[in-house]
């Protein structure tokens, strides 16, 4: 017996296919597997991306970039389809967003964006190949910070905002699609804000009387919880955990006719 790894962990089982004159044939038992399984792949590349609403080929995308976890992966990742531009345009911006959440002085105390520091972003450093390093140090200075066990001196500097803003909001529609199964239209407005442990904790009593949706999360790097609007439900609010110690706020605002 042998497994083929057909489809984003759909195993099919069956026997090894015959060797007869030096040439690979089909046993009869593998044929109807295989039809069946194109079935099913034809109907899988006719999804919709997550990202744009796009229909045709999809790739499997991970919502969470991998590059904000250790191996091996965390079982709960969030995947969804996502067409090959919207995947091709992910990619520069998770790195950025890796770089700049496990550099935080905040997130230091975790053991996974420790790791994570310690060998891919000082490897990528050293070698002059991490875009956040490369805009950051011009402008790095000492600086008095306030972060987790007080108020410490940092070296602060210039980000690259956009970017960060972008794969964040690229989390939150992916997420979005995981949960409803719909995209988020194009016309919708996003705001993001930082928020402190304690402005989150303050406001914890309102989320609780109001309700929300989640927490939603993979392995130790990444959890969330959201709420929408009843009458609008792409007017949302999400509070994305990194490490346990970064929250960001992220809004999106529904525009109803444009
Ligand atoms: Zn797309």
């Amino acid at each position: 017996m042998r497994a083929f790894l057909l489809w984003d962990g759909l195993f099919i089982f069956g026997l090894e296919p015959k060797i007869s004159n030096g040439t690979q044939v089909l046993s009869l038992v593998i044929r109807p597997i295989l039809k069946v399984v194109c079935i099913i792949m034809k109907q899988k590349t006719q999804e919709q991306c997550a990202y744009c609403g796009k229909i045709g080929k999809m790739t499997i995308e991970h919502v969470i970039p991998q590059c904000l976890f250790t191996k091996p992966l965390p079982l709960d990742i969030v995947k969804v389809p996502a067409c090959e531009q919207c995947n091709n345009a992910k990619s520069a911006d998770d790195s950025y967003l890796r770089d700049y959440l496990v550099t935080d002085a905040s997130a230091s105390e975790h053991k996974t964006a420790r790791k994570i520091f310690t060998t891919k972003v000082l490897s990528s450093v050293r070698k002059n190949k991490s875009d956040l390093w490369r805009s950051f140090a011009p402008s790095a200075h000492l600086s008095l910070v306030h972060c987790r066990g007080g108020i410490s001196l940092l070296y602060a500097g210039n980000l690259d905002g956009e970017r960060i803003e972008r794969a964040l909001y690229r989390i939150v529609r992916g997420l979005y699609y995981r949960i409803f199964q719909q995209h988020i239209p194009e016309n919708c407005n996003y705001s993001l804000t930082r928020w402190s442990p304690q402005e989150f904790n303050e406001f914890l009593p309102l989320l609780h009387k109001f309700g929300f949706n989640g927490p939603y999360g993979c392995g130790d790097a990444f959890k969330c919880i959201m709420q929408f609007a009843d009458k609008s439900p792409f007017t949302t609010a999400w509070w994305l955990f990194f490490y346990d110690s970064i929250c960001l706020h992220v809004l999106t605002e529904h525009k109803e006719s444009e």
